[in-house]
């Protein structure tokens, strides 16, 4: 049997679709600039009866309140930060990544009433959503009869989108609107 002391840190324990979950989430953090690394994912019922011991029968700080968690039902999972003294030290992580979950349809744990920030989990019902990356706007140059321009653009798809304010701007051109649309006029 499995030294219930030790943590297992294996996605592949996980459910087939906690671990589509899992590895999506881990995924989007990575994407997201964010050191993730998984403490402990399944747990057998053993494992939670001791831990659940710890600070009531047994000495120790209180680790968890229940004996019916998901990581028996292999659906939930724990994580902290990679970067050695600030494992469990830094908010910001934690709800950057409970952003993540959230977008994925994932529970975070930070958001129960007793929040548990380390903690993911499904349920059963849970569906593999696409995230649509955010598109970022970032200043570039364009050239225009031979002369830079400084302008904020969005790519997207192999498509180059310019701020209307901006191309007016270049081309010499002044800007209004009529309601919603705009308008390029001569000056
Ligand atoms: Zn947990």
């Amino acid at each position: 049997m499995a030294d219930i002391t030790k943590a297992c840190r294996d996605i592949k324990e996980l459910s087939p679709l906690a671990q589509i979950a899992c590895n999506l989430f881990m995924a989007e953090c990575k994407k997201a600039g964010l050191e993730v690394l998984i403490t402990e994912t399944y747990r057998s019922q053993e494992r939670q009866n001791w831990l659940y011991e710890q600070g009531r029968t047994r000495a120790g700080n209180i680790v968890t309140w229940t004996k019916q968690s998901n990581h028996t039902g292999r659906m939930a999972w724990d994580i902290c930060k990679n970067v050695r003294g600030q494992e469990y030290s830094d908010a910001t992580f934690f709800a950057k990544c409970g952003e993540i979950a959230n977008k994925l349809g994932i529970t975070w744990g930070g958001t129960w009433s007793t929040p548990d920030k380390p903690h993911f989990e499904i349920n059963k019902s849970w569906k593999a959503q696409v995230v649509e990356d955010d598109e970022v706007v970032e200043k570039d140059k364009i050239i225009v009869d031979g002369k830079e321009f400084t302008v904020e653009l969005i790519r997207k798809d192999g498509t180059t989108y310019i701020k209307t304010r901006d191309i007016a701007e270049v081309l010499g051109l002044k800007v209004g609107s009529k309601g919603k649309i705009p308008v390029l006029d001569k000056k």
